[in-house]
């Protein structure tokens, strides 16, 4: 067996050179192919470079190479961002149901269940940073591709209630494909019910940061994410609302190969940061620091 595996690892470690001229959209995902033994390698679908899970981790799973930052689940990011012990889940039992009988989605939502180890594609709480309290909202995109659907929406727009009630801060951590199909319009109704939740607490005041990871696009990119105090993005995260082909064949022309990346945003002033994973927690902790007051009420309207 360990013969197999040195094998495979003398296979691949020729692939980083030749894979360079095969450029990948950032869209292409960060499933590796699964040739590599799992759980011991990962393959940077960026660059293609081989790395020991172990030492990816260690790395917040950013590749040592090209400095692509993968995907992370909605626990992972929970883990990474908060002070240990620190988090309280709410609505832990809220689950999808299929309010329009949708064909297919009832056995669909059980298999995402299955994939991701979560419940929907949202996990939301309450917890510190760097000691300071905040309430956050994490999704997952290895959920449903992070789409929003009526649980989504709704859990999204009780943090965001549970925040103005307690005048904490808000940090909603975006990466969605889009509103969820199968509730068609109960699903782009989260839009607006969020957006309208998120105006509510901004006019008591309240601070909310969103944190854009990639992708994040469609109706999630169309609401909650765009509406931040403060919108930071992980580099290289994909973030615009329509994809890029559709965007292309409607207008007929070229994009820039950088078009809807977190640096091309911030060019073109949609974001405040694109912030590198190693930094991201210092820089939320010190954001949360200078809207704070004495008490740890940070409403100063
Ligand atoms: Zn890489």
């Amino acid at each position: 067996m360990f013969k197999d595996l040195f094998q495979k690892k003398r296979k691949y470690a020729t692939i980083p050179s030749e894979r360079l001229g095969t450029s990948q959209s950032p869209q292409s995902g960060d499933r590796p192919k699964r040739e590599i033994p799992e759980g011991l390698m990962n393959k940077c679908s960026r660059c293609g470079s081989i790395q020991y899970s172990k030492e990816l981790e260690k790395n917040l799973k950013v590749c040592s190479s090209c400095g692509h930052h993968m995907r992370l689940n909605a626990l992972e990011r929970i883990q990474m961002t908060l002070d240990e012990g620190s988090f309280l889940e709410y609505d832990a039992d809220l689950v999808s149901v299929d309010p329009l009988d949708f064909p297919g989605y009832v056995n669909k939502l059980e298999q995402q269940k299955l994939k991701s180890g979560l419940r929907e594609a949202v996990v939301t709480g309450e917890g510190t940073i760097g000691g300071f309290p905040a309430v956050v909202a994490v999704m997952s995109f290895d959920f449903f591709t992070g789409s929003m659907g009526s649980v989504v929406g709704e859990k999204i727009t009780r943090a965001i209630e549970t925040a103005t009630e307690k005048r904490l801060p808000l940090i909603i951590f975006s990466t969605s494909g889009g509103a969820r199909m199968q509730e068609s319009i109960l699903s782009l109704m989260q839009m607006a019910k969020t957006s309208a939740a998120l105006a509510r607490l901004d006019e008591q005041g309240g601070l909310y940061i969103s944190v854009i990871t990639d992708p994040t696009t469609g109706g999630v990119s169309a609401s909650f994410a765009m509406l931040g105090d403060i919108i930071i993005a992980e580099p290289g995260a994909v973030f615009g609302f329509a994809g890029r082909i559709v965007i292309e064949q409607t207008i007929r022309q070229k994009l820039p190969d950088d078009f809807q990346t977190a640096e091309f945003n911030l060019q073109h002033g949609q974001l405040d940061m694109v912030v590198h994973r190693k930094e991201l927690r210092a820089t939320l902790a010190q954001v949360l620091d200078l809207h704070s007051v004495k008490g740890g009420v940070n409403h100063g309207g």
